[in-house]
């Protein structure tokens, strides 16, 4: 499933054409060890990627979001300049909002055609519980080791060893 829009930019040298592709898909999964593979099942892959082309010329693929030049990076770009695209296109701040307008059309569009599957949209909601309760897990247990230690558990050999260890 994908949803692709296309920004023409204007520039003394020519005309720039970003060709911007997001992409929702699942793909089987594979583990490879030694002289047999295991399957681990489908899982979400989320992409997006912007083909950069000037004047008809395909200059480059980029899978970077714009970066907006920092503050202490401005004096090496011209004046109006505000973000770049892929370390090639320098971007006005007005281009920056349209192509930034252009990833977010591109995937609310892709996001509601993959919602409507099925097997993908459980396959996602999946992943996205297990992320929620490992994140919960992984709290929960962070928690727990600060209360042994307060509680006198030694960080060094992480046993009751009340400085025997030689950690103290
Ligand atoms: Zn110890």
């Amino acid at each position: 499933m994908n949803a692709i829009r296309t920004v023409e930019i204007k520039m003394q040298s020519g005309v720039v054409t970003l060709n911007i592709e997001i992409t929702r898909e699942l793909r089987e999964e594979v583990a490879y060890a030694d002289g047999y593979n295991i399957p681990l099942g489908k899982k979400v892959h989320e992409n997006m990627k912007i083909t950069i082309s000037h004047n008809g010329k395909k200059v480059m693929d980029t899978n970077w979001m714009p970066a907006v030049i920092r503050d202490v990076e401005k004096k090496r770009y011209p004046a109006t300049a505000y973000a770049i695209l892929g370390g090639k296109v320098i971007l006005t701040e007005a281009n920056y909002n349209v192509v930034m307008a252009s990833i977010t059309e591109a995937t609310a569009e892709v996001e509601s055609i993959a919602i409507g599957d099925q097997e993908y949209s459980e396959i996602k909601t999946n992943e996205i519980t297990a992320k929620t309760m490992k994140k919960a897990n992984d709290e929960k247990a962070a928690k727990e080791y600060a209360r042994a230690v307060k509680n006198g558990l030694c960080p060094k050999c992480g046993t009751y060893c009340y400085g025997d260890c030689g950690a103290n």
